[in-house]
Order: structure tokens, then C-alpha cells, then sequence
């Protein structure tokens, strides 16, 4: 019989089991394709198939978070990236591989395993006892959707994303920035405002209007809600629909002028580190290049540095910050794990990153064992410290692993020199979680 119950055989799945197969635990691992059954993006039976892009983005461990956590990844072993690197294609620094020849060894390797029983089925609710992980991706299956709703709380669960940007905080100009909130509510400063004169803002509206979106495909069928409406939607509304929207200036002081702005474009802190901040009401489905360009015409952001861009998907995903603890469990039913897009990370690697994780905690729960979380220095422990509580609550979304998640280096350091210095700090931090001073048993390889 097996020990613990993996739903769902993608990048996340797929991962969880091999980890558990690998430290000894025996896996059921349903995968509802195979069984009569699919989702509106993949196309094959295989496991860990990549719907869209075939690449896990830059393999560079030195000056790139998603490079340092393949890298991470690599060393506790992952079935995802060895399969990824058996496969791999020519891209320059990027990962890219054989779409089919890497599902099939990853499927392959799972079925090869003794530990692995692979059942082809579609889960219609969640297991009421029994450790398990839920891993069934941004396309879960409506009637386990539902199912998982009752269990969290149908707010905590969202069917689409609405992303806004996020910022650097370190990238934006203070000189023409301030903080302050709006009539001085709360804190007094809780937010960053960049202010537009009125010819900032008509030119900023003509661009949104001719910039270039991104289309929805045929079964993603986003609805609008009024709150979350996309900024080019609004700006078709009308030349004044933003400024009396996310855009208005009234209540806030500009230092430098002692008046309203004409218009306005509000940043909020978006983790508790204070590194990353969102703007506010700026979900967009503008192409990834318009929005940088765009974006960077707005006063204070001339040099801001993407944290992530903005986008609109169908998606599946609960409000991780607040319902799991640091091992992934639902606080509500401790035997209940969530791995993958579910929990609100954003892509392939960071998907299998979270299965990674998830895997190990079940092992070390299964085998008696003590693990503590990757530190957050190290991209596995800042990705898994910002879905378990490191991300603001209300305003969560997907997000992608980036050095904001991590803690800033301390000091004044050359911007050529960052990236540099949090991978090295980085893996200084692994190899003390792999190899702890004091003899506690950790499920690490060595
Ligand atoms: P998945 O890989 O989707 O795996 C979930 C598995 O669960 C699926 O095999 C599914 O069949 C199964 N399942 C669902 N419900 C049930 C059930 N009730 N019972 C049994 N099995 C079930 N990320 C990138 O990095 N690059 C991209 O180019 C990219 N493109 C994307 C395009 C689309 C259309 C979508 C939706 C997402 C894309 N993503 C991309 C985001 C994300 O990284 C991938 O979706 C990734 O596969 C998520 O991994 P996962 O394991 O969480 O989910």
C-alpha cells in the first residue's frame, strides 16, 4: 500500500514523487490523463508535460535566480532538471529541451520506479485522511476545484490571475517618487506615488491605447470584474476613466510642487521584506516588452527593474501566504499538502521547485525525520518563504522566483556585484542547510 497520495502528474507531481520514491516512501501517484480525461492546454498522456515554451528560462547559476535554483535543484537531485538536462536543446544560456523525449524520460523514470505506482484516474475530492499532495496545476479539474474550494474557503481560491507589476524598490527614483498615503490614511506612508502632469498622462493613455496585447485563448474565456479590470480596458473607457480610477491624485501631496498631482501611479509593499512592490491596479494584458517600455515613461519608474509583469489567465491557485504552513501544509488538514502552480508560484521550474519541497517535507513526515526549511537566502527557501507567508495576503498572485524574494545584501554594493554576491551567498546557505553544524538528521542527499 502506498505511504503518501500524490494528485496530479505534472512538473510538480512528478517531482514530489520521485523525491519520496528516491528517500524510500511508496507513492500513489494519480494522473487523471490517460483515464479519458484532459485539460483545455495539454496534449499527450505523458507526465510533466510542458504545455506552452520548451525552456526552464536562464540555466545561468551565477547571475540568475531561476539559473541559481536549477542549480539547487540539481544538487538535491531532481528527477525535472536531470531529465531536462538529458534533453536538452541548443539556447544560448536558457535551458531548452525536447518537449517529448523529456516527458517521456520523465514518465519513464517513474514508472521504472519500485516505490512508484502510477494510476491513471481523475480525483474528484480530496482524500479525508492519509498524507497526501495536491498538485493538479493552474488547470485542476473543476469538480476537485470545487472540492478544494469548500475545503479553503471559496474566496481563498481563484480561477484566474489578475497580476499587476511589481518593482524593485531599489529601482525606483525617490527624487521624484514619495511616500505617503492617500489624506495621510493609516500609517501616513504606506505607499510610494509617481506622479504625471497632464501631458504625462495623455501621452501614457494614447500608449496604452495603441500598445500591443496579449490575446486570450479560445477556452480561457477571463471574465472582467469591475476591480480588477485590465488598464488598457479602462483607458478605451474613456481619456478620464484611470484618472478617476487607480490613477487619481487626489489627497496626495507632491513634495516638490505642494499640490495634487494631475495623476498618479501608487506602488504598494508586496512582501514583508519591504524589497518588492506592486502597482496598484495596473493588471495588464500589454505584451511583456510594451509594458517595460510603457512603464518606464512614468516618473520615478524611468529605471525601475521588473520583479514580475503584468498579466491575465485562467489559472488556479490558492492564497497560499495564508492558509499553509512552512511545509506546505493546509493549516486547516495537516494531511493535506499543496505543491505546484496551485500554491501561486509562476512556471515550470519553480512548479517542480515547489513538488521538490513538498516531497521532502512528506518524507521527513513519513520517515520520522525533522526538516526545516531551506533558508531564505537560497532561491528553494525564498520561493518557499514567500508562498507560506512572506507575500502580502490580499494582493497575492502568481510570482515567479527573482533575488526580491531573498533577504537585500547588506551595505552599499555595486549593482554589477548584486547578483554575484546572492548566489554566492546562496549557496554558502544551502551547503549549511545540507551539511548543519550540529548532527540533525535532514532527507538531504550528500
Ligand atoms: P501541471 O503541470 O499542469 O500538472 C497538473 C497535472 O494534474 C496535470 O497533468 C493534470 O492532468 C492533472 N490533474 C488535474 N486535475 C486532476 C484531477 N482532478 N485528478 C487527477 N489529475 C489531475 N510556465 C512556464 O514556465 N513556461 C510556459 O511557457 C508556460 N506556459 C503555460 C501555458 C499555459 C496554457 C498554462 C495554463 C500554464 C503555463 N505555464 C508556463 C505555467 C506553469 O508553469 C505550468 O502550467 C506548469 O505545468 C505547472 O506545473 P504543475 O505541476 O503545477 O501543473
Amino acid at each position: 500500500a502506498h505511504q503518501v497520495h500524490i494528485i496530479g502528474g505534472g512538473l510538480a507531481g512528478s517531482e514530489a514523487a520521485w523525491q519520496l520514491a528516491e528517500a524510500g516512501v511508496r507513492v500513489r501517484l494519480s494522473e487523471m490523463r490517460g483515464s479519458g480525461t484532459t485539460t483545455p492546454a495539454h496534449h499527450t498522456d505523458g507526465l510533466a508535460e510542458l504545455v506552452c515554451s520548451n525552456s526552464f528560462r536562464s540555466d545561468d547559476a551565477e547571475n540568475n535566480a531561476v539559473g541559481l535554483l536549477h542549480q539547487e535543484m540539481r544538487t538535491l537531485g531532481s528527477l525535472i532538471l536531470r531529465e531536462g538536462d538529458a534533453h536538452r536543446v541548443p539556447a544560448g544560456s536558457a535551458l531548452a529541451m525536447d518537449r517529448d523525449g523529456f516527458s517521456a524520460g520523465v514518465t519513464a523514470a517513474l514508472a521504472a520506479h519500485p516505490n512508484v505506482e502510477i494510476v491513471r484516474e481523475r480525483v474528484e475530492t480530496l482524500p479525508e485522511h492519509g498524507l497526501t499532495i495536491v498538485a493538479t496545476g493552474p488547470l485542476t479539474d473543476p469538480l476537485l476545484a470545487d472540492n478544494i474550494g469548500a475545503a479553503t474557503g471559496s474566496d481563498a481560491l481563484a480561477f484566474f490571475d489578475a497580476i499587476a507589476p511589481i518593482v524593485h524598490r531599489d529601482s525606483i527614483d525617490m527624487e521624484t517618487a514619495w511616500f505617503q498615503s492617500r489624506w495621510n490614511k493609516g500609517e501616513g506612508s504606506d505607499y510610494i506615488n509617481c506622479p504625471l502632469s497632464k501631458d504625462d498622462y495623455l501621452a501614457f493613455h494614447a500608449a496604452l491605447l495603441a500598445g500591443e496585447k496579449t490575446e486570450f485563448k479560445e477556452w480561457e474565456d477571463v471574465p472582467y470584474f469591475e476591480g480588477c479590470m485590465p488598464i488598457e480596458v479602462m483607458a478605451e473607457r474613456g481619456v478620464d476613466t484611470l484618472r478617476y480610477g487607480p490613477m487619481k491624485g487626489v489627497g496626495l501631496d507632491d513634495p516638490r510642487t505642494g499640490r495634487w498631482p494631475y495623476a498618479v501611479v501608487q506602488l504598494r509593499q508586496d512582501n514583508r521584506q519591504g524589497t518588492l512592490w506592486n502597482m496598484v491596479g495596473f493588471q495588464t494584458k500589454l505584451k511583456h516588452a510594451e509594458q517595460v517600455r510603457l512603464f518606464r515613461t512614468i516618473p520615478g519608474l524611468q529605471n525601475a527593474e521588473f520583479a514580475r509583469l503584468g498579466g491575465l489567465h485562467r489559472n488556479t491557485f490558492i492564497r497560499s501566504p495564508e492558509l499553509l504552513d512552512t511545509e506546505l501544509r493546509l493549516k486547516s488538514r495537516l494531511h493535506l499538502r499543496f505543491a505546484g502552480q496551485m500554491t501561486g508560484c509562476e512556471g515550470y521550474v519553480e512548479s517542480a521547485a515547489v513538488g521538490l519541497l513538498a516531497g521532502r517535507f512528506a518524507a521527513a513526515e513519513v520517515l520520522g525525520h525533522a526538516l526545516a526549511p531551506p533558508p531564505v537566502e537560497t532561491a528553494l527557501g525564498a520561493l518557499l518563504n514567500h508562498i507560506t507567508g512572506g507575500a502580502a495576503v490580499e494582493t497575492y498572485q502568481p510570482m515567479n522566483v527573482n533575488f526580491g524574494l531573498m533577504p537585500p545584501i547588506p551595505g552599499r554594493t555595486k549593482k554589477a556585484d548584486r547578483k554575484r554576491m546572492y548566489t554566492d551567498r546562496a549557496r554558502a546557505a544551502l551547503a549549511g542547510w545540507l551539511n548543519p553544524p550540529r548532527s540533525v538528521p535532514v532527507a538531504a542527499d550528500t
